[in-house]
């Protein structure tokens, strides 16, 4: 049975990103194979999407970094026929084909069985970006952070991380701080629970090594100046989770923070996290997340225009969550 996909090849001129049709028989090796029903657009499908990004390390490849299903055939593996599983990372749309394709197969330890509670279509409105959001708390509480702390910064706020984190936050007591450059954005931060908006802005421009202490912990999807310039307004004691790099990938920075205030940089790596901590997180999450606030943050495009989709959330122009209708 043929089935819809979107595939990057190589050419000469770089890469060919476009719709294909696919046969089973040309899906990568698998123990389990699944029908998909959505999946997501984040920063990083953004860049595979462009056909520029150096995302893609093995061509033909399926897009689509994310993807959530129904099991149509297990072998060797806890899965069965008619299982709703999810994938996030593991090298989708990396190293192996992703969820932009209406059949997956994929290797049975890479399944998350979806959480109680949760349907296929709230997963991937979660997706890596809010899964990602999720270990980035789950990291600052294991620091021993609490809101009686002191507030928590959560930079890029409207986007897929940024949203679902503020209101992580927001709903476990945290006074959240919302970094945004789109003032237009203030009413919707606040709607998930954000009690002071800061702009964009006043993080990105180079700053002192030690600036005012302000915030306990921070969730930070930008990088570069910007997670410098959080670094340095730590409180003492405090821990940034950083997650992402929407502002570059540079961090110049000094070690001031770390060797005067005692602050922890922690990593936050969603693609390849240990099977027991994605399990904590999606638990975390179908018990957390408040399912209304996933709702403001979300919108379902479908599948054709994922690509538009891509353009714009590298432009900073999408706000939350965009969940693809695969089928
Ligand atoms: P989004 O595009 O949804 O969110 C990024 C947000 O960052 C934007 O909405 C915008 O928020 C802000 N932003 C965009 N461009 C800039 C800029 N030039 N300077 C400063 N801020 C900017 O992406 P995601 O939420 O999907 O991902 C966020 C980041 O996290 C990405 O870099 C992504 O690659 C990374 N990531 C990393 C993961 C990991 O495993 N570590 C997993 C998932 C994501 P606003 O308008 O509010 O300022």
């Amino acid at each position: 049975m043929k089935f819809r996909a979107i595939r990057a090849d190589k050419t000469d001129a770089g890469q060919d990103v476009r719709f294909v049709e696919m046969e089973d028989s040309e899906l990568m090796d698998g123990d389990v194979t699944v029908r998909v029903t959505h999946s997501t657009v984040n920063y990083k499908d953004g860049l595979a999407l462009s056909g520029k990004s150096a995302i893609i390390r093995r061509f033909p490849m399926v897009l689509g970094i994310d993807l959530a299903g129904v099991v149509e055939t297990s072998a060797g593996t806890d899965f069965a026929p008619g299982d709703e599983v999810i994938v996030n990372g593991f090298g989708l749309s990396e190293t192996h084909f992703g969820g932009y394709a209406e059949k997956a197969r994929v290797k049975g330890d890479w399944l998350v069985r979806l959480p109680a509670g949760l349907t296929r279509a709230e997963a991937m409105a979660i997706g890596t970006a809010g899964y990602t959001a999720m270990l980035a708390v789950m990291a600052i509480e294991r620091h021993g952070l609490t809101p009686a702390s002191g507030p928590a910064l959560v930079t890029g706020a409207a986007g897929g991380v940024g949203s679902t984190a503020v209101s992580l936050l927001a709903d476990k007591g945290w006074t959240v701080i919302a970094s945004t450059g789109r003032s237009s954005e203030a009413e919707y931060l606040k709607g998930l629970g954000a009690s002071e908006i800061i702009e964009r802005a006043s993080l990105s421009a180079p700053g002192k090594p030690l600036g005012k202490e302000q915030w306990a912990a921070a969730v930070d999807s930008v990088g570069s100046q910007t997670l410098a310039n959080v670094l340095a307004q730590t409180r003492y004691g405090g821990a940034v989770a950083a997650c992402g790099l929407a502002g570059g990938i540079d961090l110049p920075a000094t070690v001031a923070p770390f060797i005067l205030r005692a602050v922890t940089l922690i990593g936050i790596d969603s693609v390849q996290c240990p099977m027991a901590r994605r399990l904590e997180a999606w638990r975390r999450l179908a018990s957390d997340l408040d399912r209304e606030k996933l709702a403001a943050m979300t919108q379902t495009i479908p599948f054709n225009e994922a690509f538009e989709a891509g353009r714009r959330i590298l432009k900073g122009e999408t706000r939350g969550r965009l969940v693809v209708a695969i089928e």
